[in-house]
């Protein structure tokens, strides 16, 4: 449905405001061009290949994808470089990776010797260079290498394999990206990319160069600049900027001041009691991991009431029966993914519609 006023829309709906998605992605590709890094923004945010294109045409080299399906989407959508940040263990899925890389531009990351014997064996029998990075775990231990040695005897793997190239190193702080100072933030990111240094130190101290040191997101990538340390930024949500990211502080060190660019568009559907009313948007409407939504209406709050509704609470005025409800949600990645389509807003119009591309291409 495009070409129609906002209110026309059938909520739930998912809209992004296309005027403030594309200052979002601007300002990001020049805070990267100012300081001579190269941005790879993560599409596990928005899995649209219309929004990747948006990205790659603002001076993106590629994109990241989380799950080997994401990225067969998009590739089939013509986007021709994507580094996968997770591992690929399953053999059908080294299967379809080695078709995948006969057509793009694909690398990945490894953290086990065992994968690395098997991807070199898959490469090598398809007659083609596979590019892989080692994952680096921050200290969470969710995936990557825990210690340098294990980098290094890593590395001495890839290097072996005819069919293997290392393009680098990926060093992605997830559990810091939303601790909500940025001074407690600022700390815990220089504390962490200190043993990442070390690291880097001694695989090049075993002869392996490093081209490329891949990482960071909307929390750290200000600085993760000021560090100096990876080369590459893999931020996401900063195109949406989430109820979750807005309620840290994000700016400081030049750090652009990114806009809401995502809204999930919600009804009321009764209003029979003073100081509250019932939203069409529930648990099912949105991811609720990070808590409430906030909704964009002034003086209230929201509160969830099962699967299909929420609750809007206020001391002051509230909407009527009928009325639009428009919701800031709490986080934009596995938000986007329950939705078939985003509605592109300007002003109050709608103008296009873009399909979630990877939609549950979790495999
Ligand atoms: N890189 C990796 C490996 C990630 O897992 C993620 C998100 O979870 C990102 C980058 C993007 O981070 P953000 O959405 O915080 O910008
Ligand atoms: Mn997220």
């Amino acid at each position: 449905m495009t070409g129609i006023a906002r209110t026309e829309l059938a909520t739930p709906a998912l809209l992004v405001d296309r005027p403030a998605l594309d200052r979002n992605i601007a300002a990001m590709a020049r805070f990267v061009a100012d300081r001579g890094l190269a941005l790879r923004p993560h599409a596990k945010t928005h899995k649209s290949a219309d929004i990747a294109r948006r990205q790659v045409a603002a001076g993106a080299v590629g994109i990241c994808c989380a799950k080997l399906g994401e990225a067969e989407a998009l590739a089939a959508e013509g986007i021709a470089d994507i580094h996968l940040t997770s591992p690929v263990v399953r053999s059908d899925a080294i299967r379809r990776l080695i078709l995948l890389n006969d057509r793009i531009t694909l690398s990945l990351v490894v953290d086990h010797p065992a994968i690395v014997e098997a991807l070199a064996r898959a490469a090598e029998a398809a007659g083609r260079t596979l590019t892989l990075f080692i994952d680096v775990d921050p200290g969470t231990r969710r995936t990557g290498v825990a210690s340098p040695g294990a980098a290094v005897a890593l590395a001495r793997s890839i290097a072996a394999a005819p069919a293997l190239r290392l393009g680098g190193v990926q060093f992605y702080c997830g559990a810091q990206q939303h601790i909500a100072t940025r001074t407690e933030r600022n700390a815990a990111i220089t504390q962490l990319t200190t043993r990442l240094a070390t690291l880097l130190d001694a695989l090049r101290d075993d002869g392996h160069p490093v081209p490329v040191v891949t990482g960071g997101g909307t929390g750290s990538f200000a600085i993760d600049a000021e560090l100096g340390v990876l080369t590459e930024l893999q931020c996401g949500s900063y195109i949406f900027l989430d109820r979750e990211y807005e309620d840290c502080e994000l700016g400081g060190g030049g750090a652009p001041a990114f806009e809401r660019a995502l809204f999930l568009d919600s009804t009321v559907i009764s209003a029979n009691h003073a100081g509250i009313v019932t939203l069409d948007a529930g648990l099912k409407a949105m991811a609720t991991d990070a808590g409430p939504p906030r909704p964009l209406w002034p003086g209230a709050r929201y509160h969830f009431m099962g699967d299909e509704h929420g609750a809007l609470l206020s001391d002051g005025p509230l909407p009527m029966l009928g009325e639009r409800v428009v919701l800031q949600p709490p986080h934009c990645d596995p938000t986007v993914n329950l939705y078939d389509r985003f509605h592109l807003l300007e002003g109050e119009r709608i103008v296009a519609e873009w399909p979630v591309t990877a939609r549950g291409r979790a495999t």
